[in-house]
């Protein structure tokens, strides 16, 4: 291996798309051991007697075999654990960020249009670039909340062929009212894609009418609900749109391992839906406690985690260092939307963690 400026890097500048050097890399958190509450992650593992059940099904895992074409049994105990109705057709990702890139992929020519709100879920504008596509943000309003006027504006002058709607959105936090949705579902010239990657932590979903709308796919991950190692998303639609973009899809993304967990652990669904729901049972507290601190202001959240603005004597940046500094890890936006520059994202932990985190913002803050 060469080093930077090695015999490397001029064949590296003359090779590697120009675009691709000047981008930054996915910033994956650097947490190590302390309070990890950056990436929305479940904070409780899973019990025993799951734990058990998983061993038992990768012990039995045929691992010199490749994956099967058809997944009869985790597509009855996906259908079962998530209410995907029983004429949408179902489509496996390593993570629900492959789905991303596939549907991208799938609809998009070079130059053509992915189009969804800012700030969003960056993996959209990234799956958009890596493919060619062109990338169009709408703002959010000062809010946080969809501006749906310019949303739909957009809509007509750009006609993407993808619309990503992220419900309940990352890393505002907030839930795109039904009828706004539906407004935006009704422009899109294209496929609307309804990611409910917090829908577990939120009222509501697109899913029941999955099969139903002629140009809307849900798409759901199980990172949030305590199975984010696993890399397991799903995509729901109508069977035309799916048996499209599966023509994309790796022939073995989802590997046998994976695939024998999802089954263990879906046999425990009411573990994960617990887990959630005490999640979701502790958001209004922290939200009431953050607020209390000076200089906060925290914005209504539908997921497992809070979005929190600091106008106070010490801005985000400076808040974040001095949490960093006390091993409790938070997300900060440096170099990113402007809109999110005074802000740090806080995921959901469990009472300790909450309680760990607000003595060392009051400590921070004094
Ligand atoms: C976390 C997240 C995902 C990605 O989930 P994986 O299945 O872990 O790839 C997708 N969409 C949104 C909005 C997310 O926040």
């Amino acid at each position: 291996m060469s080093g930077a400026g090695g015999p490397a890097a001029a064949r590296v500048a003359a090779t590697i798309r120009p675009d691709i050097q000047a981008l930054a890399a996915y910033p994956v958190g650097d947490a190590q051991d302390g309070i990890k509450l950056d990436a929305m992650e479940n904070p409780y593992s899973l019990p025993a007697d799951v734990r058990d059940d998983i061993a038992a099904a990768a012990r039995d895992a045929a691992l010199n075999r490749y994956p099967a074409a058809r997944h009869d049994a985790l597509d009855a105990a996906i259908r079962g654990a998530f209410g995907v109705p029983a004429d949408a057709a179902l489509l496996y990702g390593n993570g629900s960020d492959e789905l991303i890139h596939l549907i991208v992929q799938a609809c998009c020519a070079p130059g053509d249009v992915v189009l969804a709100p800012v700030p969003s879920f960056v993996i959209f504008e990234m799956a958009a670039r890596f493919h060619h596509a062109h990338f169009v943000g709408v703002p959010l309003t000062a809010g946080f909340e969809l501006d749906l006027p310019a949303t739909l504006a957009a809509i007509h002058a750009h006609r993407p062929k993808v619309v990503f709607l992220a419900v309940p959105n990352n890393p505002t936090g907030g839930r795109w009212p039904d009828e706004a949705i539906e407004a935006v579902r009704a422009a899109t010239p294209g496929l609307l894609v309804i990611d409910e990657a917090y829908q577990p932590f939120s009222d509501g979903t697109w899913m029941p009418r999955a099969a139903q709308l002629p140009n809307t796919v849900v798409l759901r991950t199980v990172s949030k609900i305590g199975l984010a190692g696993l890399r397991f998303g799903y995509l729901a639609g109508p069977t035309p749109w799916i048996a499209e973009i599966d023509k994309l899809r790796p022939p073995y993304n989802v590997d046998v391992l994976t695939e024998a967990v999802m089954l263990a652990v879906l046999k425990h669904k009411p573990v994960l839906d617990e887990q959630a729901a005490r999640l979701r049972a502790s958001r209004a507290e922290l939200a009431a406690a953050l607020a209390k601190l000076p200089g906060l202001t925290v914005f209504p959240s539908s997921a497992n985690f809070l979005l929190v603005r600091f106008s106070g004597k010490m801005g985000a940046n400076a808040v974040h260092r001095a949490l960093k500094t006390r091993k409790i890890w938070v997300r900060g936006f440096p170099g990113g939307d402007p809109a999110l520059a005074d802000c740090l994202r806080i995921s959901l932990g469990t009472p300790d963690e909450h309680a760990a985190l607000l003595a060392a913002l009051r400590d921070i803050l004094a």
